[in-house]
């Protein structure tokens, strides 16, 4: 059981171990997250290691997280926690996450595949947008990404409707990642090679003398295991082998930006050192930010080059105070993967009928350093979950009984929470708790609806909906609010009663909001955002 002076541990890629998570301010967490490469939809797999950040970040704000201080002092939460996520929209070549740069832009390899869907006369989703225009695909695939992210709860895609920032484009932070690079190159840890027009600019990886030490990768290795993965003319500009590409000068590019080493486009790496050092330490004051993550196939190269330039441009010998790595989701037994064509969106999924929180829950429910194995029985089995909580919640707010708040319940949550996010035994003591509970009280609906499972985010937006007969359809981007819930009651009233100066009059104290609001289907009202 837990008591009130365990705190939250994690394991940490880089220590290899388990350990306390002591942020540098405990009241202010700084966290990134590696967000997706728009070329395509995201698929379940992506949005595993999206969902795996979402509960760590919403269970570092939840009032039951303690953390540990630098003096070594217990923080009880609630806490802030900036999280930022960031869109790939250049940069990322087809053969980035086993080299370091070869093949081709996965932006530009998505223009031709819309361009060959549009030849086949065939109808694609990607209807009416410019194939030929690398921006226009990436701006048309991150709209769905945060459609979708949103739909799923992930908190940082809700928010980045008011602060874009939180959710950054690469290609909109190209000018920080120029000046890192001279950063660098001033500093030594980087060089230039090939002839004016295909210049070419590299991270020395020999002037850091513990070079892979997230990966637990070693140079030699490295040098040994390099052959045939970049072409033999590009290895032989560099000094290792394992040196990285931080520039690349080509005109021929359709994304490219004038640099000291010509026109030209990014490493995939730099994008997200300088996005993150730019975002959470706008000011290089720490010179490093608490929490990374990403999913497992992210330690190396990626977030190897990461800490690598990090540590060039700021001087500090750490980069993130924590690594937090999610391991593979699965499809029988395989990885779940685009290349394969194994994958489910979780649009698709919800095309098909399955509810939102199920698909969430279905992610979330597995330790995130265990392989995920997704399946449609795991899907149903996840939706039985959420009725059963969600019949608990009703039958506890209509009960005539106010209650006690069931600490024990609380604090076996949370003791599963802090042992490194045992999100699995979390949920197995909710269960266990609701199986044992037939007459649940408005202090149990209140410890499930809002102390539990806002750390999960499973149940909030259907209870708002079941809760005032479904009358209102929450559009992306708007977060339930029951002030509006209640002017859209009344305008039904209004209506009803035949007031239709009053009707109008609400709809426009909500238009006025910044909000749009639609009639639909089922005598349903939508609300958007204008
Ligand atoms: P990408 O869009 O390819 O840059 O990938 C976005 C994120 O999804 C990265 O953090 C990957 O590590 C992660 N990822 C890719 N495939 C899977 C998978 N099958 N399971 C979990 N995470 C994945
Ligand atoms: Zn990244």
């Amino acid at each position: 059981m837990a008591t009130s002076d365990t705190v939250q541990v994690l394991y940490n890629t880089e220590a290899r171990a388990a350990k306390p998570f002591v942020p540098a301010d405990p009241a202010r967490v700084t966290f990134y997250t590696c967000g997706p490469t728009v070329y395509d939809d995201a698929h379940v797999g992506n949005f595993r290691s999206f969902l795996v950040a979402d509960v760590l970040r919403r269970w570092l704000e939840s009032p039951l997280c303690t953390l540990r201080t630098e003096s070594g002092d217990a923080h009880r939460g609630p806490r802030s926690v900036e999280h930022v996520m960031n869109i790939t929209d250049v940069g990322h070549m087809t053969e980035d996450d086993d080299a370091d740069g070869g093949g081709e832009d996965k932006m530009e390899a998505a223009a031709k595949r819309l361009l060959e869907a549009k030849k086949s006369g065939k109808t694609h989703e990607s209807e009416g947008v410019d194939a030929s225009d690398p921006r226009a695909i990436a701006a048309f695939y991150a709209k769905r990404f945060i459609d979708d992210a949103t739909t799923l709860g992930l908190k940082v895609a809700i928010e980045s409707w008011q602060r874009a920032d939180v959710m950054p484009h690469a290609s909109t932070h190209v000018e920080t990642m120029i000046e890192q690079i001279k950063q660098l190159e001033s500093r030594g840890f980087a060089y230039v090679r090939g002839d004016k027009g295909e210049r070419a600019v590299y991270f020395d990886v020999s002037k850091l003398d513990d070079y892979g030490r997230l990966s637990g990768n070693t140079l030699d290795n490295l040098r040994g295991g390099a052959g045939g993965r970049v072409t033999e003319e590009t290895q032989a500009q560099k000094n290792h082998p394992a040196d990285f590409l931080l520039w690349k000068e080509d005109e021929r590019h359709l994304m490219k930006w004038p640099s000291p080493w010509g026109t030209g486009y990014p490493g995939w790496h730099i994008e997200c050192t300088a996005m993150s050092l730019e975002i959470l330490d706008p000011k290089n004051e720490r010179g490093e930010i608490d929490l990374h993550s990403g999913g497992e196939d992210n330690i190396f190269p990626h977030h190897e080059c990461e800490l690598a330039q990090a540590r060039g441009v700021t001087g500090n010998a750490r980069f993130a105070r924590a690594w937090v790595h999610t391991r593979f989701l699965r499809v029988e037994g395989e990885k779940m993967s685009k290349s394969k064509g194994n994958f489910y969106t979780p649009r698709q999924l919800m095309a098909d009928g399955h509810q939102p929180a199920a698909v969430r829950l279905e992610l979330i429910k597995t330790h995130y350093r265990a392989n995920a194995d997704f399946s449609k029985q795991g899907l149903t089995d996840s939706a039985r979950v959420i009725d059963r909580w969600r019949r608990f919640v009703e039958k506890g707010r209509a009960s005539g009984t106010t209650g006690e708040r069931n600490a024990e319940v609380a604090d076996a949550f949370a003791a599963a929470m802090h042992n490194d996010l045992q999100v699995a035994t979390a949920i197995g003591v909710i269960n266990s708790w609701i199986n044992s509970c037939d007459a649940p009280t408005r202090a149990d609906a209140a410890l499930l609806a809002g102390e539990l499972d806002p750390v999960l985010g499973l149940l909030e937006r259907d209870v708002i909906e079941a809760k005032q007969e479904g009358d209102v359809v929450w559009l992306p981007g708007v977060d339930p609010d029951p002030a509006i819930e209640q002017l859209v009651a009344d305008r039904k009233t209004a209506k009803k009663s035949k007031d239709f100066a009053r009707a109008d009059a609400i709809r426009d104290e909500i238009q006025a909001k910044g909000l749009t609001i639609k009639d639909v289907a089922g005598g349903k009202v939508e609300i958007g955002r204008a």
